[in-house]
């Protein structure tokens, strides 16, 4: 079977026209030949629906000419081979005619050269069909690209720019001009990482596409982030010939990240890092103090008293005091130290591959220092204080987990040693921490198994010299052979919530042995009896009393409930509504410890206090420190004047003694008049 060709033949001779199919038949075609003899009749076939695969023309024609029919196929904008064939013809007319567009010329005479040459044309006829399509494409690519809302950059395979888009010029603010020739990453932020570059160029080399996200950095400066997909183009053979950057800007996602990153790293009151960032400094510390052959310290660091501020003043207050403490401790720290805030009132500080324990003692020093200053609050001066514990890397803990833990505990210890320490965590600390536990086990319950008991310490009158009442104060016989001072227990059932039970227990008992100490003597003995903040807080408080009084028959007068200073502060409705309801029931109240928290005399009218106990500290003070005896002065006065009985405690020596009558103060209690002391020695006392 021969291939199909439809000719259309510009000819006047049918008998050339029969010569010509006869020709094309030998060759192997099967042809169809449409013979036309004018211009008219050529466009009519042109304009119709068939394919043509040649046309072939004579050269002159009575009517029409190889010239106007080239002219008629250019017209009709069919590009088919165009071959001209004739008898003699002038060189000029011939090269003319290629000139203008016909393909061949063939001499009508002999006809060999006919079947190759159309063979030929219909090729690099279908070629050049190919070849537009594809210009055709490339004409929409490009301009999709032109126009495209994302920034495309090719460049040749060493990553040299050879084109940028218009969208490129916009978002980086570099001319074309400015862009080509330079190499791909010529915008990039040099410091965001070289490992992505190199990662990058790796992929591209393998012939593989890449992703991946770039800061950037505009002509004017500003930086902005861009997700790139990159891919190399390469030729038939398989080699890279360009590579096609396709980018688009993500700076908004990349700011939406970067907050939610913010929020999740960051505590939003003081901006400083949180717990999770502080951890993951720790890890990095501890690898850099493993590196270095170094050590790394952990600073655990809790406000004193905050809560009082806190609960009295206010959250705004207590926001206000924490802003302001964050600024303090920030000033604490070097470049690359961490301040962290861990919740609360809690702060963190990481000083990574420090030398030695002087250097870790010194920004410890630094944080106690800086709380020394009041915090002025709504116009008020507040002292905060701070406890400080410190863990070492490696010493104490080779994981972060472990060091937070030790300086945590570490700071208890500064906490029970008084408060504005610090304390390094050593392993006895651990020891000490599972004695704790052993404590609080036995604790529970001890009062029921008859296990406390009171020892009281008289109070005495400075002026007649004569005892008006006793402290009662309490003791456990945790085993035969070791009795716990409260000191050792209270604090402890005070944290663990034990404090109700025992404190109930310590009014029971006084109440009790009270009337039996009291009966038959003077009616304006007293007996104080310490009660804890967290006792006051229920409502079940002020009942227990007043069944206690009605049971045992003590007037309430009689009674003196010792309250710390920080209950004061504390503006809790559940506070103020049982100390008023022990106030209904006639009972006096007395301010414990007055001088240690930060409360101010006028803090004190809130409640309804009779007494006011100067704390013995300002006692011990007040003979070498003429300071602290001003201070003890000053209190009496103000407290008299306030219409508050004074007792001050703690008096150890007649000096002290001495200082105390001069003063004006009512009241003393000491180890001068008397040790606390079992409830029948003091019945002795009373006389
Ligand atoms: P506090 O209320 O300030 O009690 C006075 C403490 O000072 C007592 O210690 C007493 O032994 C001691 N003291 C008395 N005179 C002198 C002195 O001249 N020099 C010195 N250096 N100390 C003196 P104690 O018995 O160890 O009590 C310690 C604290 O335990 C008390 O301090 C009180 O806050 C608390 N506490 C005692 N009994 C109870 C109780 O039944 N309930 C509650 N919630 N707390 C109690
Ligand atoms: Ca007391
Ligand atoms: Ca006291």
């Amino acid at each position: 079977m021969g291939t199909p060709l439809n000719v259309l033949l510009v000819e006047d001779s049918p008998d050339d026209a029969e010569l010509l199919e006869l020709e094309l038949l030998r060759g192997g075609f099967v042809p169809v030949v449409r013979r036309v003899e004018t211009g008219e009749e050529m466009r009519a076939a042109l304009w119709s629906d068939m394919t043509w695969d040649v046309v072939l023309s004579d050269y002159h024609l009575p009517t029409f000419s190889a010239d106007a029919a080239l002219a008629t196929l250019q017209d009709s904008g069919r590009d088919l081979p165009f071959i001209i064939m004739s008898g003699v013809v002038r060189a000029e007319d011939a090269v003319n005619l290629l000139k203008r567009g016909a393909h061949d010329f063939l001499d009508k005479a002999s006809l060999a050269r006919l079947v190759p040459a159309i063979e030929r044309e219909i090729r690099d006829a279908s070629e050049r069909a190919k070849r537009r399509e594809a210009e055709e494409r490339v004409r929409v690519l490009s301009l999709a690209i032109e126009q495209s809302p994302v920034s495309v950059v090719i460049t040749d395979r060493d990553g040299v720019i050879g084109y940028v888009n218009p969208k490129f010029i916009k978002t980086t603010g570099y001319p074309a001009t400015e862009s080509l020739g330079r190499p791909i990453d010529f915008i990039h932020r040099r410091d965001a990482g070289e490992g992505t570059y190199r990662a990058m160029w790796e992929t591209l080399r393998k012939g593989q596409e890449w992703r991946g996200e770039f800061c950037n950095q505009r002509r004017d400066g500003q930086l902005f982030w861009e997700y790139a997909t990159v891919s190399p183009l390469e030729d038939s053979s398989g080699s890279i010939t360009n590579f096609v950057a396709v980018k688009e800007d993500i700076t908004a996602r990349r700011s939406y990240e970067e907050r939610l990153l913010r929020q999740a790293n960051f505590d939003d009151l003081t901006g400083l890092p949180n717990r999770l960032l502080m951890l993951d400094r720790l890890e990095q510390g501890i690898a850099v103090a493993h590196r270095r052959d170094a050590l790394t310290a952990l600073l655990y660091i809790d406000l004193d008293r905050f809560k009082n501020v806190n609960d009295s003043l206010g959250h705004a207050a207590g926001d206000s005091l924490l802003k302001e403490a964050a600024r303090r401790l920030n000033e604490c720290v070097r470049e690359g130290d961490t301040l962290a805030r861990m919740g609360g009132d809690e702060f963190v500080i990481i000083l990574p591959g420090v030398d030695d324990g002087v250097a870790i003692q010194k920004v410890a020093d630094r944080v106690v220092e800086t709380f020394v200053p009041p915090f002025v609050i709504s116009g008020q001066d507040h002292f905060v204080t701070t406890s400080i514990g410190i863990s070492l890397f490696p010493s104490d803990g080779t994981d972060g987990q472990v060091l937070l833990r030790n300086a945590e505990l570490s700071m208890y210890k500064a906490k029970e040693q008084g408060r504005g320490r610090y304390h390094f965590f050593t392993r006895e600390l651990n020891e000490r921490m599972q004695e704790r536990l052993k404590l609080e086990s036995q604790l529970r319950g001890a009062a029921g198994r008859g296990e406390l008991y009171l020892d009281y310490q008289p109070l005495y009158d400075i002026q007649a010299g004569s005892v008006v009442g006793m402290e009662s104060l309490v003791r456990w016989n945790r085993s035969p052979e070791q009795r716990l001072q409260p000191g050792s227990f209270i604090p402890l059932a005070e944290e663990v919530g034990l404090i109700g039970e025992i404190g109930d227990w310590v009014v029971a008992t006084a109440c009790r042995q009270a009337v039996d100490l009291f009966n038959g003597r003077r009616k304006d003995l007293r007996v104080a009896v310490n009660v804890s903040p967290r006792q006051l807080q229920g409502p079940a408080f002020g009942d227990w009393v007043r069944l206690k009084l009605d049971e045992t028959g003590l007037a309430p007068e009689q009674l003196e409930l010792e309250i710390t200073e920080s209950v004061v502060m504390d503006g809790s409705p559940e506070t103020g509504m049982t100390l008023r309801k022990l106030c209904d029931l006639g009972v006096r109240l007395s301010i414990d410890d007055f001088g240690t928290g930060y409360s101010s005399l006028g803090y004190l009218q809130r409640y309804p206090f009779d007494t006011l106990k100067i704390d013995r500290s300002f006692v011990s003070g007040a003979i070498s420190d003429p300071n602290a005896a001003r201070l003890v002065e000053t209190i009496v006065t103000m407290a008299h004047g306030l219409g508050l009985e004074t007792v001050a405690e703690g008096v150890e020596t007649a000096e002290q003694l001495d200082f105390l009558r001069n003063c004006g103060c009512d009241l003393v209690q000491g180890f001068l008049l008397g040790r606390p002391m079992p409830a029948e020695d003091l019945a002795r006392r009373l006389g």
